[in-house]
């Protein structure tokens, strides 16, 4: 169905929908195009596909393009992102050279020629390089970039140089070096998107029955892709100890990026480790990319853990906070942005597996507590992170770099 800014009033109010279609106003008659590297998996194509059509919707002249890259490409530009949050790579010539060849190979069958261009993480930020710059152009930056490889961003900084502006999801990733301007936006999540609209009973038992997840015991969960920088192993490890004290079940949900090559490996080592606990039904290990599916396990959890190691934002907290959620997580990266600690969930160092575990083992043993937090959460979304406040920030970034 179409998506139409209508259809939020109820939630956001009046006001806020009328703001954006006066901001959507000082637009008209100029075209923005968004690149990235993915249609799907991961929280910059989950954000894209609500934002695009909504700014479309509001009388703004949006697209959005994929950068195609090859598998050897994404190899490399996944372990960029791997530096980019702090892991430290072997950045040879070869792997510069490729990165920088497939970005040149987009100039080669791709015209700009709209009045403002964004560019999402680092897959596709050389390709400015490669055109005659006629327009603004805003590297949109989601990851984690508090503490770069410094090899691979002094690399990536003959790119960034040329951008206009540069948007980071938290003031922590500012690089006060960097002779660029630079920004803070927060992520957002679309209330009524399949991922996140209420879900009725008939839905969730069908679901249920579907992927073989039974409730005779609560549900502890994590939903991200399978991913180093999540930790599935540490959430395993932290389940194990929370399994001595309280019954459950944990649930590992995570789809695969086509721009991210590692995570069938990071399943396996997952699958090792749980090992016997699969066999017993104590560990259910999901990949899929479905997105009723992810709506309903964050509904059925008791908790939901977020055990990243480096996080930029992580829509996941913000989706489970959504609906009311108690979500235990980790204090890095975009997530202390998101919860208040003990107010709106709990954050924990991700070395303190204890930490997590006792938390939730203290939230299943006393479900009270949960539903405070998660109470408090779903008010905190509504307040900042809703899809319609970015909308309306993306439109005010455009109406500051285009000449209207
Ligand atoms: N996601 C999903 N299915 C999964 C795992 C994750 O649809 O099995 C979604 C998740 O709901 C969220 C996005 O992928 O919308 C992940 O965004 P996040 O910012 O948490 O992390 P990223 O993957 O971008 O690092």
């Amino acid at each position: 169905m179409k998506k139409r800014l209508e259809s939020y009033r109820n939630i956001v109010g009046d006001k806020a929908i009328a703001e954006i279609y006066k901001k959507a106003g000082y637009l008209y008659g100029k075209e923005i195009i968004n690149i990235n590297s993915t249609y799907q998996g991961g929280g910059v194509a989950e954000l894209l596909d609500s934002l695009i059509p909504l700014l479309n919707d509001a009388g703004a002249d949006v697209g959005w393009d994929i950068f195609h890259g090859n598998t050897d490409f994404f190899q490399i530009t996944k372990k960029f992102h791997n530096a980019l949050q702090g892991a430290a790579i072997d950045l040879t010539d070869i792997k510069k050279q490729n990165y920088i060849e497939a970005t040149q190979n987009f100039f080669s069958y791709q015209k700009i020629n709209q009045n403002l261009v964004f560019v999402h993480d680092p897959q596709p930020l050389p390709i400015i390089s490669f055109y005659k710059k006629r327009q603004p152009w805003i590297w949109r930056c989601h990851v984690d970039l508090s503490n770069p490889y410094p090899p691979l961003f002094e690399f990536l900084k003959e790119f960034i140089l040329r951008y206009d502006l540069v948007i980071v999801s938290s003031e922590k990733y500012k690089k006060p070096d960097l002779p660029v301007k630079q920004i803070v936006v927060h992520p957002a999540i679309d209330p009524l998107s399949l991922k996140n609209m209420d879900l009725t009973e008939k839905y969730e038992t069908k679901y249920l029955h579907k992927f073989g997840i039974p409730c005779d015991k609560p549900i502890i969960a994590q939903i991200s892709r399978f991913d180093r920088w999540k930790d599935p192993l540490g959430v395993v490890e932290i389940y194990k100890r929370v399994k001595e004290k309280v019954n459950c079940r944990l649930v590992l949900c995570g789809n695969m990026a086509s721009d991210d090559p590692e995570g069938w490996d990071i399943y396996e080592e997952v699958k090792r480790k749980a090992n016997r606990l699969i066999d017993t039904g104590d560990i259910i290990l999901i990949v899929q990319d479905n997105n009723i599916l992810v709506n309903m396990l964050q509904r059925i959890s008791s908790v939901i853990i977020q055990k990243s190691l480096k996080e930029g934002f992580g829509l996941t907290v913000t989706e489970a906070m959504w609906k009311h959620k108690p979500v235990v997580a980790s204090n890095v990266g975009g997530i202390p942005i998101q919860i208040v600690d003990r107010e709106s969930g709990l954050l924990f160092d991700p070395n303190d597996l204890d930490g997590f575990s006792d938390a939730i083992v203290e939230i299943l043993k006393n479900p009270e507590f949960g539903e405070r937090l998660g109470n408090a959460a779903h008010n905190r979304v509504k307040k900042h992170f809703l899809i319609t406040r970015l909308v309306a920030d993306y439109l005010d970034i455009a109406k500051s770099l285009i000449n209207t």
